[in-house]
């Protein structure tokens, strides 16, 4: 196994480096996990040789928002029309049938998904837990695909019975949630650099768990110095859910609670207003933008520019694969790209800068900076994209990937591992995992 590469001569190097440096005919010297050197003329007589010529090299993509175990329940025809609540209400009890199995299998499926998108990084948002099923499942399959993993352990605690949306059946005792954050914390968080499993606390939503549990998981997690996650400001139903439970606009609430800070990153943030927007530069806290999933459901386009203006940090995510429906993030890059054009004018979202919240902005958000720029020190998670072939042929500009460019990465490492090889997952057994996907789909639908 080589632990030594050097991909030679690309056409261009998009390092995202603090002087944004854009390096031609560029080469990367990856030693142990590490870049080792960023530049020209590279050589190193151990290394294995990837010819980058013809393609654009990339820090990975950083996925921030996910839900893996929805992989299985794509397109599902009652939830392809619906609204949030209406679409939340017809999965719930396909996903109380859930078990261990299901969240593995799922998660193997998404992670490839991923990769072969270019991501090498990504969060998951993991809030129920029917069946036996437990986070451990979804770090599994992370660890046997070799991605980067910011596993959340999510919770939901009000049922129908106490006024909230999930069935009884799918919710857990605030006691338990709190002491399995605390066991999944202690068995798989790992805060050094160039860590391939960090754990954060996340709470499904404020509409699925108690003030009272809101409060304690941002304690919690402050006491284990982890990160938070939760969604926040989705939509209209959302705000209006807030002003009626708890008289307050959610950037208030989530302030009430103790969920702002850089330690803190909300999913969606589409109905965020102007003071909410300076509460959350001011605060430093995250937010993961899912343009996709916010078309998808209708939620709206979240206001990334003056998000971004007013030094909001920003990264992407795909959300769950049962509301986008594909998980697909250098797509996702494009699109976000597309609507903030659509909502502010062609000339307030540059493919670089889409790009550059779809790395180093993602990184930023999940704390983390030894991810995200093509840099000596940094941790090698590097995208390799070909420009040669159909979907990029004729581009004056292979750094304007989001413009032109393919929407399958064609090389990926991961702390140095060769993950993706001429646009295949190597690590795992993928049509064996695809067919047992698809015999696990065809039991949920009875
Ligand atoms: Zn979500």
């Amino acid at each position: 196994m080589h632990h030594c590469f050097l991909i030679r001569n690309a056409d261009v190097v998009l390092t995202m480096d603090d002087d944004r440096r854009e390096i031609k005919g560029g080469d990367i010297l990856i030693r142990d996990g590490v870049i080792e050197a960023v530049g020209q003329g590279l050589y190193d007589d151990d290394a294995q040789i990837l010819d980058g010529r013809g393609c654009l090299v990339t820090p990975g993509l950083v996925n921030t928002h996910h839900h893996l175990y929805q992989t299985l329940t794509r397109a599902v025809p009652g939830a392809q029309d619906a609204l949030l609540f209406g679409w939340l209400k017809t999965l719930y009890p396909i996903w109380a049938k859930f078990g261990p199995e299901h969240m593995r299998i799922s998660a193997l499926v998404g992670l490839a998904e991923l990769a072969l998108s270019g991501c090498s990084t990504t969060s998951d948002h993991l809030y129920l837990y029917p069946n036996g099923a437990r986070l451990d499942d979804t770090i599994e399959a992370a660890r046997a695909i070799g991605l980067r993993l910011h596993a959340t352990r999510g919770s939901m605690s009000i049922g129908e019975s106490l006024g909230g949306l999930p069935p009884d059946s799918l919710v857990e005792r605030e006691e338990d949630i709190l002491n399995d954050c605390i066991r999944v914390i202690d068995a798989f968080h790992d805060p050094n650099p160039g860590a391939m499993i960090r754990v954060g606390v996340a709470p499904c939503s404020p509409f699925s768990v108690s003030r009272e549990l809101m409060r304690d998981s941002a304690i919690l997690a402050r006491d284990k110095g982890v990160m938070m996650h939760t969604h926040l400001a989705e939509n209209d139903e959302d705000i209006a859910y807030s002003l009626e439970k708890f008289g307050m606009r959610p950037g208030q609430y989530a302030e009430e609670l103790g969920w702002t800070g850089p330690d803190v990153w909300h999913a969606h943030c589409v109905m965020l207003d102007r003071e909410e927007i300076s509460l959350f530069a001011r605060t430093k806290t995250g937010v993961a933008h899912c343009p996709c999933s916010n078309c998808r459901l209708g939620s709206g386009i979240a206001p990334v520019r003056p998000m971004r203006d007013a030094g909001v940090r920003v990264g992407l995510g795909v959300d769950g694969s049962a509301s986008n429906d594909t998980g697909n993030l250098i797509m996702e890059a494009r699109t976000g790209m597309l609507l903030q054009r659509v909502y502010y004018g062609a000339d307030k979202m540059s493919p670089r800068e889409m790009l550059e919240i779809a790395t180093r902005g993602g990184a930023e958000v999940l704390g983390r900076d030894d991810i995200g720029i093509l840099a000596p020190g940094k941790r090698a998670d590097i995208a390799v994209w070909d420009m040669s072939d159909v979907e990029a042929a004729g581009s004056w500009d292979p750094a304007a990937l989001l413009l032109a460019g393919p929407m399958i990465v064609k090389d990926l490492f991961v702390e140095g591992h060769h993950v993706v090889a001429d646009s295949w997952v190597t690590t795992i057994d993928m049509g064996g995992t695809l067919a047992r996907q698809k015999a696990l789909a065809l039991g949920l639908r009875d």
